[in-house]
């Protein structure tokens, strides 16, 4: 196979880990309802995440309110200095995610500098359409995105989370995990 040079990463599931920052949002404006969240390792999708709270918690008015605090102040995973660290000279990094709105865009960016992510404007894609991003591969949380990107020739690659079991094609436990596989495919 021809080699991998524009390297697509999904932020959201894949670097930042948003879903702890919403539970301890949850927890905290909620504290009567602590602990009765689902817990995340039995989320079996991201889409519909409200149905892991208890009914009648508004869980988008909820995130409307603290959004500042959940996007930047989320934690990144433990494995992504790691990943930042060891990316090869040759690749192109591209980000590519899928945010609500320009200020969760904006949020995103600002995440990404404080956790030393740097790419150029014309490298950061905020779209909800990842197959049409110019990049020879994605990785990324979520089947659909992952299939989006396979149908335009572009290689998938999944970051195991709980909500993407039903995803068959490559994937990756660890983010520094990528380094070998893609070397792997370019031999193919
Ligand atoms: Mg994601």
């Amino acid at each position: 196979m021809a080699l991998l040079r524009h390297i697509g990463i999904d932020v959201d599931g894949v670097l930042r880990d948003l879903a702890t920052p919403l539970i301890q949002v949850f927890e905290r404006e909620h504290p009567r309802l602590a602990g009765r969240h689902v817990p995340v390792e039995q989320w079996p999708a991201w889409s519909g995440f409200e149905q892991y709270f208890p009914p009648g918690v508004d869980l988008a008015a909820l995130t409307a309110a603290h959004l500042e605090e959940i996007w930047v102040g989320a934690p990144a995973y433990p494995d992504v200095a790691a990943f930042v660290a060891g990316v090869p000279r040759e690749w192109v990094i591209h980000i590519v995610t899928t945010q609500l709105s320009d200020v969760t865009a904006g949020y995103t960016r600002e995440w990404l500098d404080r956790h030393g992510i740097r790419v150029p404007d014309d490298r950061f894609h905020v779209t909800a359409r990842k197959g049409e991003v110019p990049i020879d591969l994605l990785l990324d949380d979520v089947a659909g995105n992952l299939e989006a990107a396979r149908e335009n020739g572009i290689v998938p690659v999944c970051r195991d989370r709980p909500w993407n079991g039903d995803w068959t094609g490559l994937r990756i436990a660890a983010l520094p995990d990528l380094f070998p596989l893609v070397t792997r495919i370019e031999a193919g």
